[in-house]
């Protein structure tokens, strides 16, 4: 499953700035990810409850802001929202679009003592 090397990965690196700030505790994890970010959300909250933590990191909760998707015509430079990778822009009807927002997952804040 994907989905627990994402969360692994995001663990890590909270971990690794916690411990350069000297925190003790991680509260909260906000986490952007867009809907085209080819990662099922059950499966990322599911990966997220059972991963393995540390000390640091035990009572963490995680707030997934969910992105919608936003494709930009090449041709016309008109932005819409979107649901798929390539989709046709609804004024001029090229096909020469791309998503611009939408397809990332990242981590946004994150609050420690
Ligand atoms: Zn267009």
């Amino acid at each position: 499953m994907h989905e627990l090397s994402i969360v692994t990965n995001i663990l890590d690196t909270i971990e690794e700035n916690a411990i350069s700030h000297n925190a003790t505790i991680v509260h909260e994890i906000e986490l952007e990810v867009g809907e085209l970010a080819g990662v099922e959300f059950d499966a990322l909250e599911f990966a997220m409850e059972h991963a393995p933590k540390s000390e640091l990191l035990k009572n963490v909760k995680f707030n997934i802001l969910k992105v919608k998707p936003i494709a930009k015509c090449q041709i016309c430079q008109f932005e819409f929202e979107t649901s798929e990778y390539a989709s046709d822009c609804p004024k001029c009807k090229s096909f020469k679009t791309e998503i611009i927002k939408g397809n990332e997952l990242k981590i946004k804040s994150f609050k420690m003592d």
